[in-house]
């Protein structure tokens, strides 16, 4: 039987991360993936902003475009954003969980493309655990001394295979991957484009992300709980057709659909380990609820889990307590506000109110609305208030003057 300090289950983003950061810092792993290859099970949009980069060290081939123009639709509104210089980027899902295991590979890791976690064996602390495995059709053991859940929304790690989940508020996208003219490119090639209320996507958001030359990125999201107002909701793909037919209006081929669920726990009460088994990423709900982003999230929670890892390895530990209680105080307070803006604008606010939202954030610069949106610094929304009622203020006079006007005629 094959022995490696970790065994990390699950090729995205938090796997990936986790695997390459171990290896990189001389630790024996192996990383499993279910799915032959990265180009199958392509579903995130990835749109991220550009500190993703730099701060993970990614290369410029996991990247299919940047933007530096962030567009909001509403029933009733529309927002526009924009900088000179890129300020995000829209990432290849694909390959960018291609190139996490390659650098895996050539830090001295093992990667298992199309081999299935089954179960594990419980272990003392410290000590080995055996890794039962699906490689290929057929059955493998292999030792490890933790054994990491990254499947995502399956936990399948954490809680045995016929143990019973808690809820989890879950949300299922889809997108369609199109190819479109030159000049139906251009009007969208620098922009994430984001669609909210009751005529576009009555319990989340749909978008249009740019994603090669030609290419581009249709989706939507939906919250699968009950809305306050919207008591029924179309199938998604009508939402996608609605942007296509009403928003494009343009001819299109079709070159993929994919899609998939996630499931977040409300208030983060995920389960983060059990005796030798640590959860991360969106197994953790490192998702934000806001936005739906969760790649560079994935990522973090990984580089974290990854140094906890090396503490228990090198015995200076014999419990993930400490990683937990780490997760909890990066992203617990956020993520908690999160939820709560999350499900008062996609599941409680009227049509007016998500208009009005646009209204606030307009005399924002990109800047201020990526700090609000990609960086939680929802304290800025507060800025756009003074203008917005400035122009109340001075719409109120104008009627007010004019009808003056007209008595004394
Ligand atoms: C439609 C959609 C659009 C999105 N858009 C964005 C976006 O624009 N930006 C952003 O940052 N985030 C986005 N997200 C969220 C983001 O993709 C996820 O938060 C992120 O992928 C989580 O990474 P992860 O590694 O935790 O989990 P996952 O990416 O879900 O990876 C889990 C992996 O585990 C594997 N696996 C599962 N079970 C087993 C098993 N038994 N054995 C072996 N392998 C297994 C799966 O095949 C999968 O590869 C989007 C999500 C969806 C659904």
């Amino acid at each position: 039987m094959q022995e490696f300090d970790v065994v990390v289950v699950g090729g995205g983003p938090a796997g990936g991360q986790c695997a390459r950061s171990l290896a990189k810092a001389g630790r024996s792993v192996l990383l499993v993936e279910r799915h032959k290859d990265f180009a199958i099970n392509s579903f995130s949009s990835a749109g991220t902003p550009l500190e993703t980069l730099s701060q993970y060290d990614l290369p410029d081939s996991v990247v299919g475009t940047y933007w530096n123009r962030f567009v909001v639709v509403t029933s009733n509104q529309q927002g526009e954003w924009k900088t000179p210089e890129a300020i995000g980027a829209v990432l290849d899902f694909g390959k960018l969980r291609e190139f996490l295991a390659s650098d895996v590979k050539a830090n001295g890791g093992e990667v298992w493309m199309n081999c299935r976690y089954v179960s594990h064996s419980t272990a003392q602390s410290n000590s080995q655990t055996v890794v039962s495995l699906v490689r290929g059709g057929e059955a493998v053991t292999v030792g490890a001394r933790v054994v990491v859940d990254a499947t995502g929304p399956f936990r399948a790690v954490v809680y045995g295979k016929d143990e019973p989940k808690p809820d989890f508020l879950s949300g299922t996208g889809i997108e369609y991957l199109i190819e479109v003219s030159d000049e139906v490119y251009q009007r969208y090639s620098d922009a994430l484009t984001f669609f909210l209320g009751y005529k576009w996507m009555p319990k989340g958001y749909s978008w249009i992300f740019p994603m090669a030359p030609n290419r581009l990125k249709v989706g939507a999201g939906i919250i699968n709980a009950d809305h306050e107002f919207v008591k029924q909701t179309e199938p998604l793909k009508h939402y996608i057709h609605l942007i296509l037919q009403d928003y494009i209006k343009a001819d299109y081929t079709l070159i993929e659909v994919h899609g998939s669920t996630l499931k977040y726990s409300r208030g983060l009460q995920d389960v983060y380990y059990r005796e030798n088994a640590i959860a991360i990423g969106d197994a953790v709900s490192t998702v934000n609820f806001l936005g739906g982003e969760g790649i560079r999230h994935a990522m973090q929670g990984a580089e974290i889990a990854s140094k906890h890892i090396q503490t228990y390895l090198d015995r200076q530990t014999d419990s993930f307590q400490d990683y937990q209680t780490e997760m909890h105080r990066v992203f617990l307070k956020t993520w908690n506000l999160s939820e709560k803006f999350g499900m008062k604008k996609y599941l409680q606010d009227c049509d007016e109110i998500v208009d009005k939202v646009v209204t606030y954030l307009r005399p924002l610069s990109l800047e201020d609305v990526v700090d609000i949106l990609f960086f939680y610094r929802f304290e800025k929304v507060s800025k756009g208030l003074p203008q917005y009622f400035l122009r109340k203020l001075d719409s109120f006079w104008t009627r007010v003057t004019f009808r003056l006007r007209k008595l004394t005629h």
